[in-house]
C-alpha cells in the first residue's frame, strides 16, 4: 500500500511541475496558443508564400473549385471599394490615382470590414496579395485576437526552386486580347503557331517576363518575404511548408488538403 501511495504522491508532484512548465510555456507562446486553439475549432484563414509564379493563384483557385473555399483578393476589394465610393474608397483613390502605395492602415480597414462581413460563413478564406508587408501581418494577427477570436490563421510557403520558376515565367505567353487573357507555355504543342487556342489572337509574352526583370521581381519579392517571415515568427506563428516543385495543380491541391 505505501509504495502504491508513494507512486500517487510521486504522480502528483510531477503533474504539479508538468503543469507549471505548462504555464511558462503558455506564457512565452501566447499567440501561437491562441491562433492554434482557435484553427483546431473554427474557420481558418490561410495566407500564402510564394515567389511570382510559385502557384499560388492556380491553388487559390483550384481551393475555390474543389474545396469551397473564398478567396478574398486585395485587387478585387480595392475596385470595389472605389466603385462604391465610400468613404474608404474615396481616400483610396487618392492613392491609387497617384500610382502611390496604399498605405498599411487603409488596406487593414478594408480587410477587417471585408471579415467582418463574412465572419458567420462557413467557408475557409484564403487571402490573397495579403499581408503583404510585416505591418499588414502584424495588424492583421492582431485584429484576429480582437475582433475575430473565432477565426485561426495559417501560413503556407509554396516552395519551388527559383530556376524552375524563371523557366516557367521566361516560357510564359499570355493572350493580350482583354477578353481573354488565357496563358500558355511555349512547350505546350498546341500553340507552335504562337496563336491564341480561344480567340486567335497573336500570344505576347508579359514585359515584365524578360528575364532581367524577372530577377528582379526575385530580388524584391525575397527581400519582403524575409521580413513578413519575421514577423510571424516573432507572433509565434508556425510557417508550413508545401514543396510545389514541378508537380501539378492537382497535386499540389491533394498536398493542400493533407494538411487541412
Ligand atoms: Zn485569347
Amino acid at each position: 500500500m505505501n509504495l502504491v501511495k508513494k507512486f500517487i504522491i510521486n504522480k502528483i508532484i510531477l503533474s504539479l511541475i508538468f503543469l507549471s512548465g505548462c504555464t511558462f510555456f503558455n506564457k512565452t507562446n501566447k499567440n501561437k496558443e491562441v491562433i492554434k486553439n482557435m484553427s483546431e475549432h473554427k474557420k481558418t484563414i490561410f495566407t500564402f508564400l510564394s515567389a511570382p509564379g510559385g502557384g499560388k493563384g492556380t491553388l487559390a483557385q483550384k481551393a475555390i473549385d474543389k474545396l469551397n473555399f473564398i478567396v478574398l483578393s486585395t485587387g478585387d476589394l480595392f475596385r470595389q471599394y472605389i466603385a462604391n465610393s465610400t468613404n474608404i474608397g474615396l481616400e483610396l483613390k487618392k492613392y491609387m490615382d497617384k500610382g502611390e502605395l496604399v498605405p498599411d492602415e487603409l488596406v487593414i480597414s478594408m480587410v477587417k470590414e471585408w471579415l467582418l462581413s463574412i465572419k458567420d460563413s462557413d467557408k475557409p478564406i484564403i487571402l490573397d496579395g495579403f499581408p503583404r508587408t510585416s505591418v499588414q501581418a502584424k495588424k492583421l494577427i492582431e485584429l484576429l485576437q480582437k475582433n475575430l477570436p473565432e477565426f485561426g490563421f495559417r501560413v503556407i510557403k509554396l516552395e519551388t526552386p527559383q530556376e524552375e520558376i524563371t523557366e516557367r515565367l521566361i516560357n510564359r505567353r499570355v493572350c493580350p486580347n482583354k477578353e481573354c487573357q488565357a496563358v500558355y507555355n511555349t512547350s505546350m504543342p498546341e500553340i507552335t503557331e504562337g496563336k491564341c487556342l480561344k480567340c486567335d489572337t497573336q500570344l505576347i509574352q508579359r514585359a515584365d517576363d524578360k528575364p532581367e526583370i524577372i530577377k528582379e521581381r526575385f530580388d524584391v519579392y525575397y527581400k519582403n518575404e524575409k521580413e513578413l517571415i519575421n514577423a510571424y515568427e516573432s507572433e509565434g506563428i508556425d510557417i508550413e511548408t508545401i514543396n510545389v516543385s514541378k508537380k501539378t495543380p492537382n497535386t499540389i491541391l491533394q498536398n493542400f488538403t493533407d494538411i487541412l
